[in-house]
Order: structure tokens, then C-alpha cells, then sequence
């Protein structure tokens, strides 16, 4: 391989990486800082590239490479020495889905960009109804995990949205184009039996659920309804052994069993009927399951989920849940290696974005947003598990931005022509200060930074 000097014309330090093998420009133009020497790209063979020898070209030291071939496109990885190639992660995300496996998900940012009608609408001031809505179906639960948001969102034993409301609901986000709803947030949503005919029903309006569980009080003998219809389950489970379940979770270690053969059974069902349903674990991370992490994502693999994501936990505006977000940089390595568990059926991801937080710098690593007012909640609403609906979580029980209560009125109606429900939203996005007011990494985070930088474009947008 030719290299040029390794010190220019102005006595600066240049690398090169131009193979001997390649066809050279003969008049090239100007010198760049290296010189004249260019690759003549049109006369390169079309059909097949040929595969570049990487023993010749330059590498940084500690730096091995790789040729990588997908389709009839070519390319070289760098990597460092004695790391183990790691196909599926060469850095967060940086490509397309297809082609990352491991972000097929997408768990580490958000999914805007395949709703613009409804971005439009809202750039046009129109009324246009939530792509996706997370909800309770109720307000209690039969675990009690020491990370616990509802907590905060006051729980209330045996409070739950009733059958009926639950199914008018459905219709109306049928009627309305509501793309999907996820059956998270506040108490276990097992407890309420309206739970399987709700999606079963929510399938026939061409409405894609979902469901967080905590997965003890699952009626199997409806298991067929729910992975035939859910496009995922996912488990909150925080330990990967019975003690750590004890611990985390504050239940028995028998229920770590009675779980696990839930799940087991789930999978098995779903692969002899070749269902679609993502089934998945979730860890909320918090310190007293750093010991956890590895064993729940070997447990993962064993069981044959699809995958095993690790997330920050999300104090409230008031870290009643006393995170210290310090602590995240110190399983740094833990969490790589829980990954490396992931294969071509099984992905292990940590939500990276989230957990560095606490690597911000000091303005940001406390919660102060990227963005300075809150765009999402019309695009992604919350309704708590008694029927009442907020535009967001962290907001639930606060008086000013309550909208409406399913058991008296109808989420179609609210959006088509009530005013409550836009004043609300309008008042979220003008007067809430999201730097102090908000919860900690709240769902709309994502979306609120993406519409954020919407609404307050670059210079000079039309050079893409
Ligand atoms: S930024 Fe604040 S107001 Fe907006 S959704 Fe998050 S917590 Fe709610």
C-alpha cells in the first residue's frame, strides 16, 4: 500500500489509506494537504468490489481491522485489538434498523419520523389524535418493586377502569386513528379482567397493544388472545435470581418461579403457533439489582425471549425514589457484558442515552432538558388506571392538567370538539417549565426533543 509522507508541505502530520491496487487519477487536480494522489472511482470494477486486504492499510496502534460485505457494498470496521467483534453493536445505533439488528427495536430513542401526517397536523394547528397511548388499567398491584413509580402517582387498592368505559374507550381510538396503546403505567394491568377481551377488541379496531406486567396473575387460559394480539409483553422483572426477586421486588421466591414458568410457557406457545408477539424483559436498574444484572440476562437467553432491555430508573421531580444517577457510571462494564449475551434471536440492550446521563455535564445530569417546552403529549398521551386522563404521567392527580375521565367521557369526543382537552396540552407546552417541573427522563423525552428541534430548525435548512 502506498503511504504519503507522514508530514505534509506546511510540516503537518498526514495518513493516508490508498491501496496499491486501486486505479489512480492520472491528472487529478489540485494538491489536497497530502497531495495529488486520487482514486480514479470510475474506473473501479462494478459488479464485484474486490475484498480490500486489510493487513495493508494503516492502523492506529491497538487497532485491528475488519472487512465487512453486506450485499455487494464493501466496508471496514475498526476495532480494537483483542475485542472480541461484536457484529451487531459497533456503536449505539448507526444505521438502519435493518441492518443494526440489535435497534430493530428501537428502545434507545424514539419512532417520529413514520407519523407525519400527524406532524403536520400539529405544524398546521389542526386537531389530530395520539399516535400512541400508555395507560393503567388499574391502580394497585400485588408486587411491591422498590423502584416503584405509581407510587408516587398514588396508589389506590382495587381502583380500576371499568369493563365498559375500557371498551368504548377502544372504539373511540379506533374512530379516532389512534395507532396504539400500551397497557403501562401505574398498577398491574392483570388485575383488571377487562385486560383480554380489551385487546382482542383493540385487534379488531386495528389497534396495536401492549402490555408491562409484572406476569404472576396472567390467566394462561388467555394466553392465546394476548400473543395473538399484542404486538409485545414485556415482564418487569429486575432480578435474575429468586433471592434478588425477594429482594427487588419484595415478593416471594416462590412467585421468581411461578413467573418464570409463565414466561416459559408463553414462549413455547407462541413458537408452536408462530405468533408475532415480541415477548421481552425489562430491568429497571437501580443499585440494589446491580448484582442481578448478568444472571437475568443469562436467565434471559435460557428462556428464549426476545429480548432483555435495561433502563434507567426515572425519579420524580421530587427523586422520591432517591436515584443517584452517580451511581450508573460505576456498572459500566457490567452492563457491556450483560450485552455480549445477546445473539441472532436474543438482544440484550442497555439504554445507553439514559443511564450516561449521570456522564453530563453538571447543567444536564440533574434532569435539565435539551429542549425548553414540552411539544409531545398530544402526540403520546397517559390515562391513569382509574379512567383519568393526563397528558402525561409525572402528572397524573394534579388538578390543572386533568382532561377528562373515561367513565364519563369519550376520548373522541374530547379530541374532535371539547376545548379542555387543547387547553390542556397548551397550557403543558406553554407554562410547564420542563427543566424543574417534570419528572426525570419522562416517556415523552424523546419525542419532546425531536419536536423541540422541529420547531426551532438550524440556519440554513435547505441545504440538507
Ligand atoms: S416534559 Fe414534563 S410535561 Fe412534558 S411529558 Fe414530560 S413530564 Fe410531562
Amino acid at each position: 500500500m502506498a503511504k504519503d509522507d507522514p508530514t505534509n508541505r506546511f510540516g503537518n502530520s498526514v495518513v493516508t489509506s490508498i491501496p496499491d491496487n486501486v486505479p489512480m487519477f492520472s491528472q487529478p487536480g489540485h494538491k489536497l494537504r497530502t497531495s495529488n494522489r486520487i482514486v480514479d472511482r470510475s474506473a473501479l470494477p462494478n459488479s464485484q468490489y474486490q475484498v480490500i486486504d486489510t493487513s495493508q492499510l494503516t492502523k492506529l496502534p491497538g487497532q485491528k481491522l475488519e472487512t465487512v460485505v453486506h450485499d455487494d457494498q464493501q466496508g471496514i470496521v475498526r476495532l480494537e485489538e483483542n475485542s472480541e467483534y461484536d457484529k451487531s453493536v459497533p456503536n449505539q445505533f448507526t444505521g438502519p434498523s435493518f441492518r443494526t439488528q440489535k435497534e430493530r427495536f428501537r428502545f434507545d430513542g424514539h419512532k417520529m419520523l413514520h407519523h407525519l401526517d400527524r406532524i403536520q397536523a400539529w405544524q398546521n394547528g389542526q386537531r389530530f389524535a395520539p399516535v400512541h397511548i400508555d395507560m393503567g388499567l388499574t391502580k394497585f398491584c400485588n408486587t411491591a418493586c422498590l423502584y416503584c413509580y405509581a407510587v408516587v402517582q398514588n396508589m389506590t387498592k382495587g381502583t380500576m377502569i371499568g369493563r365498559e368505559a375500557l371498551l368504548q374507550f377502544i372504539e373511540d381510538c379506533g374512530k379516532l386513528g389512534v395507532k396504539s396503546l400500551g397497557f403501562i403505567g401505574d398498577g398491574e394491568p392483570t388485575l383488571n379482567p377487562a385486560l383480554y377481551d380489551a385487546t382482542v377488541l383493540a385487534a379488531e379496531f386495528g389497534i396495536d397493544t401492549s402490555m408491562a406486567t409484572n406476569g404472576l396473575l396472567l390467566d394462561m387460559d388467555r394466553a392465546h388472545d394476548l400473543l395473538k394480539n399484542m404486538s409485545y409483553i414485556r415482564f418487569n422483572l429486575s432480578a435474575g435470581t429468586p433471592e434478588g426477586f425477594r429482594r427487588v421486588h419484595q415478593s416471594s421466591e416462590n412467585n421468581f418461579r411461578l413467573l418464570i414458568d409463565n414466561i416459559r410457557e408463553l414462549v413455547k406457545i407462541k413458537k408452536a403457533n408462530n405468533y408475532k408477539c415480541t415477548l421481552g424483559l425489562q430491568m429497571v436498574l437501580i443499585p440494589e439489582c446491580f448484582d442481578e444484572v448478568l444472571a437475568e440476562a443469562e436467565l434471559g437467553a435460557e428462556l428464549g425471549v426476545d429480548y432483555f432491555v435495561i433502563k434507567q430508573c426515572s425519579d420524580s421531580e421530587y427523586k422520591e425514589i432517591g436515584i443517584d444517577y452517580d451511581a450508573y457510571l460505576k456498572i459500566g462494564d457490567v452492563l457491556k457484558q450483560a450485552e455480549k449475551f445477546s445473539n441472532d434471536n436474543y438482544v440484550v440492550q442497555v439504554k445507553w442515552n439514559k443511564i450516561n446521563a449521570a456522564g453530563e455535564t453538571n447543567l444536564y445530569k440533574d434532569g435539565y432538558r435539551k429542549y425548553d417546552q414540552c411539544f409531545g403529549t398530544p402526540f403520546l398521551l397517559q390515562i391513569s388506571g382509574n379512567g383519568k386522563i393526563y397528558p402525561c404521567g409525572p402528572f397524573f392527580n394534579k388538578e390543572r392538567f386533568y382532561i377528562g375521565d373515561l367513565h364519563q367521557d369519550s376520548l373522541y369526543d374530547l379530541i374532535t370538539h371539547g376545548e379542555r382537552y387543547w387547553q390542556v396540552h397548551k397550557d403543558v407546552s406553554e407554562s410547564v417549565d420542563v427543566h424543574k417541573d417534570c419528572a426525570i427522563g419522562c416517556r415523552q423525552d424523546y419525542v419532546n426533543k425531536f419536536l423541540w428541534d422541529l420547531k426551532n430548525p438550524p440556519e440554513h435548512i435547505n441545504f440538507i
